[in-house]
This record gives structure tokens, sequence and C-alpha cells, in this order.
């Protein structure tokens, strides 16, 4: 792509170039009058101009623009461990239950109780009677 533009660039730089001599050659032509004569000479100053849209018609021509989207999604549907775990602090109690993932062969991370964020790490924080389960950013605001 990259070399076809170059070449075409190159090729419309070229054109330009030899329609530009050939209008000035033209200028000494005898039978010209003066009003065809301001005329190309107008004509030959705006050929940089011309020359450059057209470029700029050939990057946009050349340019890529790929869109992707999902086409599809795996879904897997298998057993996976439920534990239930009793969290007491002082007068605070609470269960969690976590998943154990066959598939990541892990705990799936909880969420964040305040920022809601996805951590693997959780900090059980104890205030009066209730426990909440923060990430380590939360857990060291409070
Ligand atoms: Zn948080």
């Amino acid at each position: 792509m990259r070399r076809r533009l170059r070449r075409d660039v190159r090729n419309t730089r070229e054109y330009y170039e030899a329609l530009r001599a050939e209008m000035e050659a033209s200028l000494g032509h005898p039978n010209l009058t003066e009003s065809q004569r301001e005329d190309r000479v107008a004509k030959i100053r705006d050929l940089p101009l011309e020359m450059e849209r057209k470029i700029e018609d050939l990057e946009q021509k050349y340019q890529v623009r790929v869109t992707i989207s999902a086409g599809a999604a795996v879904r897997l549907l298998v057993d996976v461990v439920q534990v239930m775990v009793d969290l007491r602090y002082r007068r605070a109690a609470r269960s969690l239950s976590l998943i154990w993932n066959p598939v990541t062969r892990r705990l799936d991370p909880l969420r964040c109780e305040q920022c809601g964020q996805t951590t693997t790490r959780i900090h059980p924080t104890g205030r009066d009677s209730e426990i909440r389960l923060l990430c380590h950013p939360c857990s060291q605001k409070r």
C-alpha cells in the first residue's frame, strides 16, 4: 500500500511538473493574446495547490480503516466449588461465599465493597458491627 501510494504521489508530481513546463513553454507562443497569457500565468500559479489537493486525495484513498466488532463469545458451563467463609471480627460477623474456578484454577476475584473494583486481594475492615471487604487502596483510606 505504502509503495503504491509513493508511486502514485511520484507520478502525480511528475505529471504536474511536466504540465508546468509545457504551459510555461506555451507562454512564448507568438499568437497568444494578452488575456490568454494572463490566464495561463494564473493557471501555472495555481498548479502547486492543485497538485497538493490531488496528493491529499491519494493519501485518503490509500488509508486503511479497519472496524472490528466482537463476533462470538465462549460460554463454559463447569461445576465450581463454592466455599463458605465466616468472618468474625470483635462483635462483627458476616459470611462470605468464594468460588473456586476450575478453568482458571483459582478463586474468582471479589469486588471491593467501596469502589467496586475487582480485586484478588481483599482487606476485611471491621467497624462497629459490620465487616466490609475492601481493596488495598480503599482499606488505606480509612
Ligand atoms: Zn476499593
